[in-house]
């Protein structure tokens, strides 16, 4: 995930006032703790310890849960608090799944949850343990409500650092169990921030082949570092054409890799690069390689590694309008319609569920995400879990 600049400041705690304690539902921040205890870091993930655990919980107060494996021991989880069908669902979602620990050497436990004031350390606290915490305990204290007029949906989902692979995994083949969705809400790191969208994610290779020779007698071969030396200088001039969005931007492309040929003295028969594009909405993933495909012609095959739709909610939806007020106590202002930098499981499951107005809105800090000695405030999972709980309520009695 790419970092986004936006931070906010220590959020308001008044907003916490009139929280009833509630001696069987964790308390987030523990509850964020426990979760980092389970180590999922991907690759190579192992997601389902938690996924039964975060399934148990949520069972225990009625949720039925369904565990979709897209892979040994990579687990998502579809949990649904039935309700009384009188609009669609709102569904929160959040990966299980972290990053690597880096090379750098941690000064905290990564796992242990260790905390120094309201700074709680642990790869994954921001990056989005924190947020899984958060929608766990709004999930369990919707679940007590006497009076609900829609089902409550939570999507835990596994593999998201790898290209969303788990959401993708239940867009293409568990439609029918994830349903369709009212509303979506990821809860990735925002500093608590409603965040309306962002840009899409084309990963591709694209792929030179040559013919070996003696590097004495190049004639005698056909080299592939030349046929991927022209499509790099095609790509460096390559122009979209779409308008750029007036918050996400423009959409962009970089060539991040390059590799090629075995030695000096040989012709080489083979050339890659890696090519990062950044699609914006009215983009779509697919026209965009067929037109760069196009653009390269024959001297390059091009191949997919991932495809992430951009993502994006009208800021005059009303459930839009809804959160902003909800929110705007915790921020101190009212919101502004901004997007994140990174791209989330929403490019999956927002088309899956029929295209809801989504946003991400988490505790985490987005600066934070990927970072050694990786942190989260704890305040800011307590008010997510707060919001969370309000906005699931304004929907479901609402
Ligand atoms: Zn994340």
């Amino acid at each position: 995930m790419t970092a986004s600049p936006t931070i906010i400041g220590a959020p308001h705690f008044n907003f916490l006032k009139g929280i009833t304690t509630m001696t069987d539902i964790p308390n987030p921040v523990d509850l964020t703790r426990t979760l980092l205890l389970f180590n999922t870091v991907n690759p190579p993930g192992n997601e389902s310890e938690l996924a039964r655990f975060a399934g148990d919980l949520l069972s225990g107060v009625g949720y039925e849960v369904s565990y979709r494996s897209f892979d040994l021991k990579r687990t998502n989880v579809i949990a649904i608090l039935r309700g009384g069908g009188k609009k669609l669902p709102l569904c929160f979602s959040g990966h299980m799944d972290t990053v690597p620990l880096g090379n750098a050497r941690w000064r905290v436990d990564p796992f242990s949850g260790e905390q120094e004031g309201d700074i709680l350390y642990g790869r994954g606290s921001s990056d989005m343990k924190g947020g899984l915490a958060a929608m766990i305990v709004a999930g369990l204290r919707l679940a007590r409500l006497d009076r609900r007029a829609a089902d409550i949906t939570l999507v835990l989902t596994a593999g998201e650092e790898h290209g969303c692979q788990g959401a993708a995994y239940l867009a293409d083949q568990e439609k029918k169990t994830l349903g369709r969705a009212g509303a979506l809400l990821i809860c990735e790191p925002t500093a608590n921030y409603p965040m309306l969208g962002h840009k899409g994610a084309l990963w591709l290779e694209a792929e030179a082949l040559g013919a070996a020779a003696h590097g004495s007698m190049p004639e005698q071969g056909v080299n592939a570092i030349y046929k991927i030396g022209r499509a790099i200088s095609r790509l460096e001039a390559y122009r979209f054409t779409v308008e750029s969005h007036p918050v996400l931007g423009a959409p962009t492309l970089n060539v991040g890799t390059v590799s090629g040929g075995t030695t000096v003295n040989i012709v080489p028969d083979r050339a890659v690069i890696g090519i990062d594009i950044r699609t914006v909405p009215g983009q779509k993933v697919e026209a965009v390689r067929a037109d760069l495909a196009a653009y390269l012609g024959e001297e390059v095959q091009l191949s997919s590694a991932v495809g992430a739709e951009s993502v994006w909610t009208d800021p005059a939806d009303p459930w839009v309008r809804e959160v902003f007020g909800i929110m705007e106590p915790v921020i101190g202002e009212p919101p502004e319609v901004r997007g994140v930098a990174y791209f989330t499981d929403a490019s999956a499951l927002k088309a899956a569920m029929g295209h809801p107005p989504t946003f991400i809105l988490g505790p985490g800090e987005p600066s934070q995400a990927h970072k050694t000695d990786e942190y989260c405030y704890a305040s800011k999972i307590e008010t997510a879990a707060e919001a969370y709980f309000r906005i699931g309520r304004q929907w479901t009695e609402g």
